[in-house]
């Protein structure tokens, strides 16, 4: 969804429909469950604050499992228009909540993105106490029980086994 700057009221827009605004996400994973956003502008400065609740699945950091979750990700985010020397990006490199628009219009669907991406935990667990792979044979250790010692074999020794046991025969 694309707002154009221009078409933005003194009452601003309210954004509360999530079917409203289309497929945002680009993982077909992912699903916004909820959106509470307000659209406001002073000048040429646009506002976008609320929060929204997004259905998102990720890789789990053990087992690579794929782990459906939750996030709520609050939003406060304020666009200026994308300067156009570079002497002037200088001017909002501090400040960590400042977001560019091109062109009089910014697109909903990749803030919305954006957000939920920050709001994403960073080392997400398929579950309490995940087991994740196996480091010797790779196996999803919550699937296989496998006989693996629990570090890797020497590959020296295995050698060494293998000259012995060539060599009684
Ligand atoms: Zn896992
Ligand atoms: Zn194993």
């Amino acid at each position: 969804m694309i707002v154009r700057v221009p078409d933005i009221t003194n009452e601003g827009l309210s954004l509360t429909d999530a079917s409203a605004l289309g497929a945002v996400y680009r993982d077909s994973a992912w699903r916004l469950l909820d959106v509470n956003l307000r659209v406001e502008r002073d000048g040429a400065d646009v506002f976008v604050t609320g929060e929204l609740r997004a259905a998102v699945s990720q890789a789990c950091g053990r087992c690579l499992e794929p782990s459906p979750g939750e996030v709520t990700a609050p939003v406060d985010v304020r666009l200026v228009p994308r300067p156009v020397t570079a002497d002037n990006v200088e001017l909002a490199a501090d400040d960590l909540d400042v977001d560019f628009y091109d062109k009089d219009a910014i697109d909903i669907g990749a803030l919305i993105e954006a957000e939920t991406t920050l709001a994403l935990p960073m080392k997400p667990l398929c579950r309490e106490g995940c087991l994740g792979l196996c480091r010797v044979c790779g196996g999803n250790r919550n699937v296989v029980k496998c006989e693996c010692p629990e570090r890797p074999p020497d590959p020296r020794m295995a050698a060494l086994k293998d000259l012995a046991s060539r060599l009684s025969h």
